[in-house]
């Protein structure tokens, strides 16, 4: 790539001279205004809170753009090796709170705009959450993302631009009704557009292999388009891109009927195929769009790799230096394609020979599972690949002869194992096993918490831990304390600076676990205890205002907030709901902790379980609002449209966190640690990131129930007979008659009888009595203000572990190989 710059352009870039010193509130003010009216061309006098707070999000912008600026030319000075993180899913949230914080600009803005006659707090209200991921998956890409920055690891992450992120979900008459996601309507001043950085990504069409290397021969051809999105580290001076692609109309030609004149066959294929950024798929659906979503992976991956040896080569003049400046990290098996897309690049355009070529992806890739559930990896027929990316398949066919031969028939294993691990799976309809050729490729795996990385080796990996022991590990996942604490919870942040003696806790979590020596301080009991109610008060004028439903913030808040899942088992959770109902009209002069059931999360649009259990939850709500014996002891809100920026307002009031899935399925869980870090108490099983919660806070200090995997193991062995429980049970078999029958649902009795009487997969029935008897003991402490806020300080002071930094630091120690930048390297401030 030819450089042009001038030379006194040149001189002034190496010097960092344009790096400013920190604003004041009058330039921020004066900056604002500017923008307003030389950027946006809106007067004053006339502007909305929306148009405000774009013009303020350009003067952030404009601040963090030197950073960003200044990050790339010290990677490129001292040529630091990069990760490149492939992610189908980025839940960022919303950017300028965030982003006013990592900077230390919050005080100066919420000045700004008082002056302006403005609250900082309202006109942050106006930003769009862009909802570019279905749940943990993405959410994870972002804490890393904010971590990567923040101790200044050479990164960028990649992804798609989605017009329509996840759906807005509105709930009418108790069901989920999806609206599309407009979140690119009022502008995206966060994002720069980049026209030149654009990338032409084929497919179909045939392959020529009267050649070597055989020729590909493309039907169709479009442009991926680059936006990249500043990621600012928390302290200032480093900032990462985030680069999400997009195609535009206009960008594709049917080469074909194209070179044969016929511009309107060639506009008709462009109308077809510039779907492809449009929509993000739930992860949970079936066959819908199977075909557009592969082309969408192939998208992302063609055009991240293109522009990745791109970047490498204006640093080094050789391809063969690849390895040692490249790692590429695949989040979870979506972006697998960018293995045999790289093996493509350096064959088919740089004469690589295969052997060659293939080492140095097994030194560049590695891959992060993320389910162990088979319904969720993902296979894709022979076939299709075949019509889409002809020239790929030729490439898998032959990584995988090369393993088989090479690695596997070498040790002697049988023919039986050899079908187990081939990447393509024999049968009616072939397909690929896109989680084998990752682990064939990648020379580390990880799991995303111990007891899932384990089970990860024992059950869906285990032949492959034959073949390479050394090749699996654990990453636990973690959470960026910068969005969980400080901007979802700025009162539990002035809590902490003031008993930690200042913010060092934001950037070293441990520092947290100074909180141990306070936590029977009586005081600090009172001051957190108040610092959860606040928020809990905040949280209750929300449904007031947005739901009209009235709850009181002393009542205890049960909160269960995720997608929702069989596996995450909501519907346990409205079981012990509607027990704990019949126990109050049973005994109503009994002394009962008032309780407060919080839910939200989407259904996948093709998951008819889920949105029945969203439908039962809001039957369940009015029904049990609206009876007056229950009086407020209990009281049941479902909030719609689950999303980042809600669950900053939810985490922070919660008392309890249900961490509730069945042994074995949540491969780490998220939201477990964001609560308790926030000071919630976890009722959970022995599952995910609950197991090391448990070994960190202590079992006095979470409520701990259900069976183990290995009894779940059991109970699957022996023919698992739900029956069996609710037969043995009446209280249970009363709660299970009542929703099967219809008393939640009087207007249609059978509305639950098939979600009640299915044959309970997720063992919900045989956890319940268990279950019921820890929330019992949930009850009991929580009648113990000392010993419930003790509990909860306890719980914050061990939570150091799960920050997302330590996360990255594992990554970039055991994983990627990769220095940050040093202090030596930072350019001096003028
Ligand atoms: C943290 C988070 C998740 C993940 O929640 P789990 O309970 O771990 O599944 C999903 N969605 C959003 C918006 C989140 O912030």
């Amino acid at each position: 790539m030819a450089k042009t710059t001038p030379t006194a352009a040149k001189n002034l870039l190496t010097t960092y001279d344009y790096i400013n010193p920190k604003p004041d509130a009058e330039l921020v003010r004066k900056s604002i205004v500017y923008k307003l009216i030389f950027i946006l061309g809106i007067d004053p006098k006339d502007a909305t809170p929306a148009d405000w707070l774009n013009a303020a999000m350009f003067a952030a912008r404009d601040l963090s753009t030197e950073n960003f600026l200044s990050t790339r030319q010290i990677h490129e000075k001292f040529k630091k090796r990069t990760v490149y993180y492939l992610s189908m899913e980025f839940l960022m949230g919303r950017a300028f709170t965030n982003s006013l914080i990592n900077q230390d600009l919050y005080g100066a803005f919420e000045q700004a705009f008082k002056e302006l006659g403005l609250n900082l707090a309202d006109i942050s209200e106006q930003e769009a959450d862009p909802a570019l991921g279905n749940g943990g998956l993405g959410r994870l890409a972002a804490c890393f993302l904010d971590s990567l920055a923040t101790l200044r690891v050479p990164a960028v992450g990649y992804g798609i631009r989605y017009q329509y992120g996840m759906f807005k979900q509105e709930i009418v008459d108790g069901k989920q009704i999806e609206k599309p996601d407009l979140w690119l309507d009022n502008g995206m001043a966060w994002q720069f557009a980049r026209p030149a950085k654009r990338f032409p990504v084929s497919f179909g069409g045939t392959l020529d292999t009267s050649h070597y290397p055989p020729r590909w021969k493309p039907a169709e051809q479009i442009n991926a388009v680059a936006y990249d999105e500043i990621v600012p580290a928390f302290g200032g001076q480093i900032a990462n891109p985030l680069r999400l692609w997009t195609a535009h109309t206009g960008d594709l030609f049917n080469l074909a009927s194209f070179n044969e004149g016929d511009y309107f066959s060639s506009m008709e294929a462009q109308m077809k195929n510039e779907t492809i950024a449009n929509v993000l798929y739930p992860n949970d659906a079936t066959a819908v769009g199977r075909e557009l979503r592969l082309k969408q992976e192939y998208f992302l991956v063609s055009a991240s790799v293109q522009d990745i040896i791109a970047r490498h080569l204006c640093r080094y003049d050789s391809i063969h230096t690849l390895p040692e400046d490249v790692a590429i990290h695949l989040n979870d098996t979506h972006p697998v394609l960018a293995i045999p897309e790289l093996m493509r690049i350096l064959i088919d355009d740089y004469y690589l020979p295969f052997d060659q070529a293939w080492a140095m992806c097994q030194k560049i890739f590695s891959y992060t599972n993320h389910t162990l559930m088979s319904e969720a990896l993902e296979k894709w027929s022979v076939d299709m690949m075949a019509q889409l990316l002809p020239r790929h398949l030729d490439i898998i066919y032959k990584i995988n002869h090369h393993f088989i031969e090479n690695v596997v028939r070498p040790q002697g294993y049988d023919d039986d194992f050899i079908r187990r691990v081939s990447i393509i799976e024999e049968g009616e309809q072939r397909q690929v096993r896109m989680a084998w050729l990752a682990v064939i490729a990648s020379h580390k795996v990880n799991g995303v918490a111990k007891i899932h990385s384990d089970l990860m080796v024992s059950s869906l990996f285990a032949d492959f831990a034959a073949l390479f022991p050394e090749r699996f590990t654990n990453v636990t996942n973690g959470v960026t304390p910068r969005r969980w604490i400080a901007v979802a919870n700025p009162k539990l942040a002035r809590f902490l600076d003031k008993h930690l003696g200042g913010s060092g806790w934001l950037t070293d979590l441990n520092q947290l676990n100074q909180l141990n020596k306070l936590v029977d301080n009586k005081d600090i009991q009172n001051e957190f205890a108040n610092v959860k109610h606040a928020a809990k008060v905040r949280l209750a004028e929300y449904i007031q205002r947005e739901m009209n439903i009235t709850i009181n913030p002393n009542a205890l808040f049960d909160v269960q907030i995720k997608r929702i899942h069989a596996y995450k088992r909501q519907s346990m959770n409205v079981l012990h709901i509607v027990h704990r109902y019949n126990q109050i009209l049973n005994n109503p002069n009994a002394d009962w902790q008032p309780r407060v059931f919080i839910l939200a999360g989407k259904a996948a649009s093709s998951y008819n379980e889920a949105k029945q259990t969203i439908r039962l939850i809001n039957d369940i709500a009015y029904f049990i609002n609206h009876d007056e014996r229950v009086r407020d002891l209990i009281k049941v809100v479902f909030i719609p449209n689950y999303s980042v920026s809600l669950a900053e307002l939810i985490i922070p009031a919660a008392d309890l966190s249900e961490q509730i899935s069945l042994a074995g399925k949540e491969a780490s869980g998220t939201s477990n640690m964001k609560f308790a870090l926030n000071g919630a108490l976890t009722i959970g099983t022995l599952d995910g990131a609950n197991v090391e919660i448990l070994q960190h806070v202590g079992a006095e200090n979470i409520f701990i129930f259900g069976n183990t995997v290995e009894q779940v193991q059991t109970l699957y062995r022996n023919g698992y007979n739900p029956y069996d429980f609710i037969d043995n049970d009446p209280e249970l078999a009363q709660v299970v008659n009542q929703i099967a029958q219809g008393a939640f649902s009087p207007d249609e009795p059978h509305r639950y009888h098939k979600l009640m009487h299915n044959r309970d997969e997720f063992q919900r029935y045989a956890d319940f009595r268990s279950y019921v008897n820890a929330q019992a003991q949930v009850d009991k402490l929580y009648r113990q203000p000392e010993k419930w806020y003790r509990a909860a300080l306890v719980n914050m002071a061990n939570m150091g572990y799960f920050s997302s930094d330590r996360s990255i630091e594992d990554y970039c120690r055991e994983i990627w190989r990769i220095e940050p930048v040093s202090e030596q390297e930072l350019p001096r401030l003028a």
